[in-house]
């Protein structure tokens, strides 16, 4: 009697127990899937736009009546497809973005994103040569936002690898960026996957 009166105990005891982490599971799932980066990074040459802006376009850049960049000698340079469509719908969701170049030309790519009407996408641009780990450092500091929380695009192995080593989410981007390539990228965060 007494002994079937313990193993009804342990019985309850061990489907309480199972059932608090039925619960505990399901809300680390729910956790998971909300999870969401706090700043979306991106590369500027060959991840945004099909150009090195330190070899081509060559300054003085203007828009041209055509909707446009040109160059000095009147060659067109854009953004790859939809990339503008995609910031602004990113910003109408509240996320935060930022760009990080290391070209050897900066003010051509700041001449890029002036005429693009870019900069009211991206309160954080670093923009100069050099090791990525220094311009995430600077935008860890500015925006205090840990890496753990960001996630970023680009497209050469060197950065994917110096980046994912302090624990940001890295998508080493192989086509141009685009609506899909970005879902790929927050599906990875979700998941907690990341390109080294
Ligand atoms: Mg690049």
């Amino acid at each position: 009697m007494l002994s079937s009166k313990i193993r009804k105990g342990s019985c309850s005891l061990l489907s309480y127990l199972q059932r608090v982490r039925r619960m505990s599971e399901n809300g680390e799932d729910a956790r998971r899937a909300n999870r969401k980066p706090r700043l979306i990074c991106f590369d500027l040459d060959w991840t945004l736009w099909p150009f090195h802006v330190d070899t081509n376009p060559y300054p003085p850049m203007k828009m041209g009546k055509d909707g446009k960049i040109h160059d000095k000698h009147g060659d067109a340079y854009e953004p790859f497809p939809g990339t503008t469509e995609m910031f602004a719908g990113l910003l109408e969701q509240g996320y935060k973005m930022a760009l990080v170049s290391r070209t050897e030309a900066p003010s051509v790519a700041r001449e890029m994103l002036r005429l693009l009407d870019w900069n009211k996408y991206f309160p954080y641009q670093e923009i100069y040569a050099g090791r990525k780990t220094t311009h995430f450092a600077k935008i860890q500091k500015e925006s205090e936002i840990p890496y753990k929380d960001m996630l970023f695009f680009d497209d050469e192995h060197r950065n994917v690898k110096d980046i994912s080593a302090i624990g940001v989410t890295c998508v080493f981007v192989k086509e141009p960026m685009s609506q899909n390539l970005l879902q790929r990228g927050l599906d990875m965060f979700t998941a907690g996957k990341t390109d080294k």
